[in-house]
């Protein structure tokens, strides 16, 4: 035993190219796990796989794919089954901020974009990976909301609108596979180094932050065999 905690275990990442979901890439390869990453930058993936491997870590599967474009999520569930006949983690990480705007100016366009891809995608997911996470003796699904999900804060209505439906879609999907293996929960990352940061606070100095890497540990819990969480919304920090 090589004491990993996610030692064989095939995991799934959205938004894995950069920020969050490249910094628990990181850390579940170091775990142990086997990848699947995907995001739409094919450079990103390259240079996270890379440093995956140059900690030593396995070489990932690597997954461009731009995930508005829904049907391919079905078909990266088929590939994944055919590979490897079951998911063992699923991490619904990208997102996008939208824009900060008053909710009457919002354009419509940017406002469908934001709930696809917060929220819409993430159905999408489950709707794709739920038969495979319950193939696996214990399927983890962990997704990524905001404290925008409650603060209702001014400007911020397509964000926090899209990461309160997401909460309120994960609770629900959690409900419905409780007597299963499967373990369904949400992570607060609270405010952390990334693009998407930078674009909501221009005027903050990012290094009063904490970085991505730093809030990869409750990721770690989530996903691991004896997790027993469910249903619940985490803070990272
Ligand atoms: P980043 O903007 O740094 O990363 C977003 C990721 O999502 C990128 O990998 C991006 O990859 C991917 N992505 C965006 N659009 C698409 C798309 N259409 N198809 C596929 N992938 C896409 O953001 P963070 O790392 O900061 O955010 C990660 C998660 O954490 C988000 O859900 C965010 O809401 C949440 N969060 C972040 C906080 C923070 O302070 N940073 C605070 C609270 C929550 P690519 O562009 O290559 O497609």
């Amino acid at each position: 035993m090589s004491g990993k905690i996610l030692e064989g275990r095939t995991a799934l990442i959205t938004g894995a190219s950069r920020g969050i979901g490249a910094a628990i890439a990181g850390r579940f390869a170091a775990e142990g796990a086997h990848l699947i990453l995907t995001a739409r930058t094919v450079g990103g993936l390259e240079e996270v796989d890379d440093a995956i491997r140059g900690a030593g870590g396995a070489k990932a599967t690597l997954v461009p794919a731009d995930l508005l474009d829904m049907d391919q999520i079905d078909r990266i569930a088929a590939a994944v089954y055919e590979r490897f006949g079951k998911l063992d983690v699923l991490v619904g990480n990208a997102g996008t901020l939208g824009i900060l705007s008053p909710v009457g100016h919002v354009d419509p366009k940017i406002w469908d974009e934001t709930m696809a891809l917060n929220v819409t995608v993430n159905y999408r997911l489950i709707r794709a990976f739920d038969s495979l996470l319950r193939l696996s003796d214990a399927g983890r699904a962990i997704f990524v909301s905001s404290g925008a999900a409650r603060s209702a804060k001014p400007y911020w209505g397509p964000y926090s609108a899209s990461k309160a439906a997401l909460e309120s879609l994960v609770r629900t999907y959690a409900g419905e596979v409780s007597k299963t293996n499967i373990r369904v929960n949400l992570v607060n990352p609270g405010g952390v180094r990334t693009a998407m940061r930078a674009q909501a606070f221009p005027g903050e100095d990012p290094m009063t932050l904490v970085t991505p890497q730093d809030v990869t540990d409750v990721f770690v819990q989530l996903a691991a065999l004896d997790c027993t969480s469910h249903g619940a919304t985490l803070n990272a920090q």
